[in-house]
Parts: structure tokens; sequence; C-alpha cells
């Protein structure tokens, strides 16, 4: 069996969007610390490389890329309230996204059946010309496009974990049949999109899932929503591919999240994806780092997801009845949503 693919770089810790910021270089450098330790016979780390604006472009418009390279000659620059830029952001932008792109390109050449782009700052939130919510370039949706583009995948599914709603990346494919975006997240929360009945439009309608979550959900909700909704919707669409916005800020130490999620939590949540892409997409699955504002439970999560992408079989899943009665009537009002659409 080959080995996961890893991508990481000091570079990361550039971005600087100013003293007491939640999404600090620090997240990359517990997760530098990580990969360090990692034995190098089991992962194969990734050097990123930069996006070109080229492909930057396939989700962004061009004057939105032209301001946001501009920053570069500010020592600071707020995009908006909480998303910050100083000089190296620009550059630190393009290597994420790239970094993204290194991954699906290992993964599609073979090298690595799966893997984890460690990168920042987080794209679910950038919309096509509009950064917002610590995010500038909307990596996984520009991700999915370069699989359509560039190796003409037709049906890619996005899961975005993520205690927030992906807006950005709801946006970019919401009357796009290509891609089902499944978002699981706190509701209402930031940013304030994801009701269940944003369901996509035009040719896209039912191509957009979002389950929206009261606070307080912790690893046995998690368990079965994935179980009851994710994995069937995910399993019916068959996708080519399989990309996963990789959040950890709804783990129960995080403190901009209001969810439980443990580390055995992501790890089964991934357990769960990884055998869907086993039994849909020839395996090829990639996970996104998007938020995860604790610095332990990010490192320790992060860790979990690399061995559930290693070695799942250790990995236990395990239903919690309770946990399906309280989530019950959510769960069968998103599945009388969507059933009218598969
Ligand atoms: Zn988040």
């Amino acid at each position: 069996m080959k080995n996961p693919g890893v991508v990481i770089d000091q570079e990361y810790l550039k971005h600087q969007p100013g003293d007491g910021h939640p999404e600090r270089p620090e997240r990359i450098q517990v997760l530098l610390q990580l990969t360090q330790a990692l034995d190098a016979q089991k992962y194969i780390l990734l050097p990123p490389k930069s996006a070109t604006r080229a492909e930057i472009e396939f989700c962004h418009g061009a004057d939105y890329v032209s301001l946001l390279e501009s920053t570069s000659k500010e020592n600071q620059y707020a995009l908006d309230g909480d998303t910050i830029t100083c000089r190296d952001s620009f550059g630190v932008g393009l290597l994420a996204v790239g970094g993204f792109l290194r991954l699906l390109d290992a993964i599609a050449a073979g090298e690595n059946p799966n893997g984890f782009a460690l990168v920042r700052p987080p794209g679910h939130h950038a919309l096509r010309n509009r950064a917002m919510g610590f995010c500038m370039f909307n990596t996984i949706a520009i991700g999915a496009e370069y699989l359509k583009r560039t190796y003409g995948a037709k049906r890619i599914l996005i899961m975005d974990w993520d205690v927030h709603h992906g807006n950005g990346t709801q946006d970019a494919f919401y009357e796009d049949p290509s891609v089902l975006y499944v978002s699981t997240h706190q509701f209402p929360y930031y940013p304030g999109s994801g009701a269940m009945d944003e369901v996509g439009a035009g040719a896209g309608e039912g191509y957009t899932v979002n389950i929206p979550l009261p606070a307080g959900c912790a690893d046995a909700e998690y368990l079965r929503v994935f179980n009851d909704l994710v994995v069937p919707l995910a399993a019916k669409f068959a996708p080519e591919w399989i990309l996963v916005s990789a959040g950890f800020d709804p783990h129960r130490r995080d403190p901009l999240g209001g969810m439980g999620v443990t580390e055995e939590g992501f790890a089964a949540m991934a357990k769960m994806l990884l055998e869907v892409a086993d039994q849909c997409s020839d395996r090829r699955i990639a996970f996104l780092l998007e938020g995860g504002y604790d610095l332990a439970a990010l490192r320790n999560s992060v860790a979990a997801v690399l061995n559930a992408l290693r070695d799942r079989e250790s990995i236990s899943v395990q239903l919690n009845e309770s946990a399906g009665e309280r989530l019950q009537p959510l769960i069968r009002r998103i599945q009388q949503v969507h059933e009218k659409y598969r």
C-alpha cells in the first residue's frame, strides 16, 4: 500500500493577521512539529508550489486578485474586519492553494492514495470577489475546479465539516451539478448561511446539502449524521473524487466553536469518508485544513486523521442510539428536503 501525502511548509508561518488573531502562525507551528515526528516510512511529505494566477482565477475575479496582490505593499491591510493581511499574505495564499493542487496532482498520478494539505490561511468563506472570515482564496473550490479542468473530473464531493458554514464554497458551485457540496455546521452561527433549504439552484438544484446542527453536538451526533445523511448521499452521488474541508473548530476545546467533537470523532468521520472513497472514488480523497483554533486540539485531531489515512482498521465507529433519537427529527427533515432529487 502506498503512503498518504502530506503538504506542509515553513512558509505558511509568514501570514500574520495581527496580534491576538486566532488564525495565527502557531497553528502551523504545532503541525510542523507533528509532521517532523511522523515516521518517514509511512507518509510522504510533499513540498508545495505556488498556484498560478490563472489557477486562482478559476474561482476569483481578476480585479479581486489584483487587490490582494496590492496588499503585498502594505504592512497591514484589512480586507474585512477579521481578514487582515501582511506583506507576505498574498504569497502565502498562493502557496496554500498551490499546496493543495500539489496534493491533488500526487493523488491523480497514483503516487499517494490520499493525503492532507496542512496549509493556512483557510479558504471556505472566500467568495469570488470578497475575502471574509480569515479567508482570501477559496482553496477547496479552486481544487475542485482544477480537477474538472485538468483531469476532466465530472463528479466531485466536497465534504465540509468545519464548525462554520462554507458559504464561499457553496456559492462557487451553487448552480453546478458536478460538485456535491455537503456541509455540517453549527447553526445559526457565523456566517449566517447554511439553512437546510439552501439546496442549490438551476442545474445545481439538489447538489448543495446543508446539515445545520444545534450547538452542543458531540461525536455521537456527528457520527449519526454521517451515517444517516452524509454517507448515503455521498454514495448515491458516486464521486470520482472526495475533497474534505477539514476544520477542527467543532472540537470541544475550540474557543470559536460550540460543539463537542473529540479527536476520536474526527478520526471516525475520516474513516467513514475513506470508506466511501474506497467504494466510489478509487480511493481518491484529499483533506484540506480549514479552521481549528485550540493548538492542542488541532495538533491531536490532525494526528488522528493522519493516522486514519494510513490505518483505519484500528478506528472504531460506534453509533449511539440516544444521539440518533435527539437528532432524528432534523435528520428526517433533511432527508425529506433531498429525497426528491435522488
Ligand atoms: Zn471554522
